[in-house]
């Protein structure tokens, strides 16, 4: 049997004719379109022009042996066109006998396979490959998710699928040209694929969107598979972090992951992606270059997501935002030095939402950079007009700044404008930044930082130990201050590794000529640790006063008010019950 036709697709068949001694008595145009020769060619001749010189005379015997005993033979079979060429055929030669049992012809029939092949892999290429990285398209995706859930069904493996977004793609689009993207897509695939197994799937579903498709993870607990890819994404995203080399010159870009598990317990593929890509968005609004795995709860946070976004931006045009002070206070006397400005939302039905819930939101919807400046704005009149009051004129207000608001190109001339306007005095303006800030572009964040510097502003960095603090960088930031992350501050009574880090932190610090600040001191064995030990510079945390909204901040330097506890004006002392 000849494989069957390509659906849809016309192939030739090419015939000839011979006599019984096989000299050629006829071919048909399509044998001409095959091999070049003509009927006048090859008519008279024995078709030995035909063979390819690939086989031993032993191979033709067989053939021969096969036709006088069965009638026919059927295989593929290299031959050779008219211009040399060889290529592979698939051929069937058949003795035809008339009614006495007498052989008067041989008909011998035959496909270009190479056209066949070529005609199919096209159709394939078109139907299921995307053209622009030669990978799998949504399609072949599919159809290969299909087989994974069969086969997992029998099996009981699970397998994954991994949703892959590029997180500033459309930047590189606009600013370097289609061209440039298309490259970098390549290039994306080309590093997917090296990272996978090849019974793995790397798939373009299309713009900057990939799917691995793991199809069968071997028979493990579910915490073995979301623990073998949790280690996969993370080694992709490594992968996909590395500078690229585009045209235009290097190009350096992030990736976000979203997961979700399947079996063969029959979900639709649409909601499997579904799935997968609703994971993909949790992580890009959780900062980027993540791995989010899918769980149900998912599915309801991304509806009021949206409902969220259409309400901040509301929010922003009616005065919804407000600014609460937590008290920043030397530990040894109780002195109020400083405070940190914290936003709050107060949303008509909800009541105070905490920054944790809409921080992440506005930050990849690009609403921070207003909602940022409005903070450092309003943080600016405050200081200034703190500056006008004895008791207060000594404060500084550090303003949490987004890495995204770092990389706006005019951020040095905002918080410019911002100073001169209210008129506070810079050196009392504290810029507090996170170490996730430094992950993309950090030459041009530190340079940004030292034009900030000029001013006369200073530098804490926030929620120390918690990202990828190295000490070779640590040297080279213009900073003023570091602030032990919460995390450290509040397993140091447990009296593990935190306390050692804390420790060290505040003596590192010192050696650098940075001062400390360590957030969330709730206990005084905490405060003993940090202070009277450690000699950590300024505590901040509920021991001493939860952030404030402004008129009771300011009562506490300003009022005999009850809101002073029995406070001096200015100092707070450690409250009783923690
Ligand atoms: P952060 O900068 O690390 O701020 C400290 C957080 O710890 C604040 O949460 C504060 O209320 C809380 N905290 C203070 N003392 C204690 C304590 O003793 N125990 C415990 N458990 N928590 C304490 P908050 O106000 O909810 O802010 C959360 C985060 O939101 C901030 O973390 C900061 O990253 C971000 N954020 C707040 N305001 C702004 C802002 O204006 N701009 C930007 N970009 N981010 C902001
Ligand atoms: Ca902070
Ligand atoms: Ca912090």
């Amino acid at each position: 049997m000849a494989p069957g036709d390509p659906a849809g697709f016309e192939v030739r068949l090419g015939m000839l004719v011979t006599d019984p001694a096989t000299r050629i008595l006829r071919v048909n145009q399509a044998f001409t379109e095959i091999t070049g020769f003509t009927a006048e060619d090859v008519v008279g001749q024995t078709p030995h022009f035909l063979q390819s010189g690939n086989y031993e005379k032993s191979f033709y015997a067989a053939l021969w042996a096969a036709i006088k005993q069965k009638g026919s033979w059927e295989g593929e079979l290299w031959g050779k066109r008219k211009n040399g060429e060889t290529h592979p055929r698939w051929v069937s030669i058949t003795a035809v006998k008339d009614e006495q049992g007498t052989l008067t012809n041989y008909v011998a029939s035959f496909l270009d396979l190479e056209e066949r092949r070529y005609a199919e892999e096209l159709i394939n290429r078109l139907a299921f490959t995307d053209q622009l990285t030669g990978l799998p398209n949504r399609r072949l995706l599919i159809d290969r998710l299909r087989q994974a859930e069969v086969a997992n069904a029998r099996t009981g493996n699970y397998g994954a699928v991994i949703l892959l977004d590029l997180d500033n793609f459309k930047s590189l689009n606009d600013t370097q040209g289609h061209a440039a993207g298309d490259c970098l897509l390549q290039q994306v695939g080309q590093r997917l694929v090296a990272r996978v197994r090849e019974s793995d799937t790397v798939a373009r579903l299309g713009g900057d969107e990939f799917v691995v498709m793991l199809p069968a993870l071997e028979a493990k607990t579910l915490e073995e598979v979301a623990w073998d890819v949790e280690t996969l994404g993370r080694n992709l995203l490594a992968d996909l972090a590395q500078p690229y080399a585009l045209p235009g010159g290097t190009f350096s870009c992030q990736a976000s992951l979203g997961v979700t598990l399947f079996t063969g317990a029959g979900l639709a593929i649409e909601d499997l992606l579904r799935q997968a890509e609703m994971a993909m968005y949790q992580s890009k609004s959780a900062g980027k270059s993540r791995l989010t795995f899918f769980d149900p709860d998912m599915e309801r946070a991304v509806i009021n997501h949206a409902q969220m976004s259409r309400d901040l931006l509301l929010a922003l045009h009616h005065g919804q935002f407000e600014l609460f002070f937590q008290p920043q206070v030397a530990g040894d006397s109780g002195r109020i030095l400083g405070a940190e400005a914290l936003v709050r939302w107060r949303h008509p039905q909800r009541g105070l939402v905490s920054p944790g819930e809409f921080i992440p939101q506005i930050e990849s919807s690009g609403l921070i950079l207003p909602v940022g400046q409005w903070v450092l704005e309003t943080a600016c009149e405050h200081l200034a007009r703190w500056g006008t009051h004895p008791e207060m004129a000594h404060l500084t207000l550090a303003v949490n700044v987004s890495a995204r608001q770092f990389q706006a190109p005019d951020f040095a001339r905002l918080v410019e404008t911002a100073l001169t306007r209210s008129g506070a005095d810079p050196r009392r303006l504290k810029l507090e930044l996170t170490e996730s800030a430094f992950a993309q572009d950090p030459e041009n964040i530190i340079g940004v930082m030292g034009q900030i510097r000029t001013l006369g502003v200073r530098f804490a960095l926030d929620d120390f130990g918690t990202g990828y603090s190295s000490l070779s960088y640590l040297c080279r930031l213009p900073l003023n201050q570091l602030k032990i992350d919460r995390s450290f501050v509040s397993q140091i009574e447990s009296g593990d590794n935190n306390v050692v880090i804390c420790a060290a932190t505040i003596s590192l610090a010192h050696s650098l000529k940075l001062r400390v600040v360590a957030e969330g001191v709730e206990t005084d064995a905490q405060q003993y640790f940090l202070s009277a030990v450690h000699r950590c510079d300024l505590l901040q945390g509920y021991l001493y006063s939860p952030p404030l909204p402004l008129p009771a901040f300011e009562a506490l330097f300003l009022d005999k008010s009850p809101a002073t506890g029995g406070n001096r004006p200015g100092f707070l002392s450690p409250r009783p019950g923690r």
